[in-house]
């Protein structure tokens, strides 16, 4: 048998308050479609704490499987195993191989688990670290995604079809949120495929620490970067003109990461016919709307949910992937920056726990993520 440990909830709440770290022992014995899988890496992302607190858009089903006293489920999306044993000796998933989940709500932050083969995709693991492998799919995916589908529309002639902006073209996006992991994902992918992107931050701490995160983006090669504050204040309608060749360049997609004032701004900064993505919410702020901005200039407003493209388009999913994985090896694609949290057979619950809290709080050094 083997010794596992998985962090679960019966219930809603703070995960402080309601996760707990439940110990548990796995069979030996496999079915001829499932593995035996052990962790190595899972991120902690804000749609897991989302999850937990129930305020996420769907959620897991409890279960006893794993014989916890209440029916729970274990949180984590996004992580990478080694696969340990295969039921089947002609699997075509061999012990040693990385995979990541293959399906939303896995559960990752567990040290091990069983899984079906339908439930986990291979990865080719050479030259990847852990923490890369557990972080491809959700914030580059959902950057990749974004930038590959949504643009301006193609102008009433054209049946006003929506267009992807041109790769190669130097085409503006501009977004929120821009240091987050799908921002910074965004500015890569943008700047490998000749786009252009106007950036906006929150101020830090200190000007110099401000310049420093500013110039870590451009390093991952953003055009513009701004402050929030330069981008709510009066000049920036002037500075925007600037940037955008006194406006004859226009911005064509903009990318919703925050909502409130911020989302507002990104509006009116979009140029005629444009599209603006929604997909996340970090200020739990609703997204209010100029009308003159739906009625003249014909902005398209949109959200987006990775889970469901992953669901809708398995084969591209699988294609994307290969993607980012190659994009790493070849030094195309940087890391996010992590804060790696250790999770050992001895490390306590409220570790894990206190790790899980921290992932909402905004201004920090980097993404969580569990490393064993
Ligand atoms: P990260 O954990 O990497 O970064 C969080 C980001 O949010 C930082 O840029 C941070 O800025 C910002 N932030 C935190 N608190 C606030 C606040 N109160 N107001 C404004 N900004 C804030 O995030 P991810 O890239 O993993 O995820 C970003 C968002 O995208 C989340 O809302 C997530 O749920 C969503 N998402 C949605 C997907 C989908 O399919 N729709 C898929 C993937 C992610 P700062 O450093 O200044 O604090």
């Amino acid at each position: 048998y083997t010794q596992a440990k998985a962090l679960v909830f019966s219930q809603n709440g703070e995960p402080s308050d309601v996760l707990k770290l439940h110990t548990h022992s796995i069979s030996p014995s496999l079915s001829s479609k499932s593995v035996l899988l052990r962790a190595l890496a899972a991120p902690i992302n804000p749609a897991d704490i989302n999850t937990v607190q129930g305020t996420y858009g769907s959620q897991p089903s409890f279960t006893s499987l794993i014989g916890t006293p209440n029916p729970s489920a274990i949180p984590g999306n996004e992580g990478v195993f080694e696969v340990l044993a295969t039921g089947d000796p002609s699997s075509p998933i061999r012990k040693g191989d990385w995979v990541i989940p293959a399906v939303a709500q896995f559960g990752t932050w567990r040290t091990h688990a069983v899984a079906e083969l339908d439930e986990i995709l291979k990865i080719n693991k050479e030259g990847l670290k852990a923490t890369q492998a557990a972080t491809i799919s959700v914030n580059p995916g959902t950057a990749y995604r974004i930038l590959r589908t949504y643009g301006p529309s193609a102008g009433i002639s054209k049946g006003l079809a929506m267009r992807p902006l041109e790769v190669g073209s130097g085409e503006w996006f501009i977004q929120n949120g821009a240091n987050s992991g799908v921002g910074r994902a965004a500015i890569q992918f943008g700047k490998l495929w000749g786009l252009r992107s106007i950036n906006i931050v929150r101020e830090r701490s200190s000007p110099e620490a401000t310049e420093e995160l500013k110039r870590e983006l451009t390093d991952l090669g953003a055009d513009v970067v701004v402050t929030e504050a330069q981008f709510l204040s009066r000049e920036w309608k002037d500075q925007l003109a600037e940037i955008t060749n006194k406006g004859r360049e226009q911005i064509g997609l903009g990318l919703n990461c925050v909502g409130g004032k911020s989302a507002t701004a990104l509006a009116r900064s979009l140029g005629e016919g444009a599209t603006m993505v929604s997909y996340g919410g970090m200020a739990r702020q609703p997204v209010a709307l100029p009308v003159g901005l739906l009625i003249f200039k014909d902005i398209r407003f949109v959200g987006f949910w990775l889970t469901r493209w992953n669901q809708q388009d398995p084969t591209g999913r699988k294609h994307m992937t290969d993607y980012i994985v190659d994009s790493i090896r070849e030094g195309k694609f940087k890391d996010v920056p992590l804060d790696e949290v250790a999770w050992n057979w001895e490390t306590d619950a409220s570790t894990l726990t206190g790790e899980v809290q921290k992932g909402l709080q905004g201004f920090r050094k980097g993404k969580g993520i569990f490393v064993f």
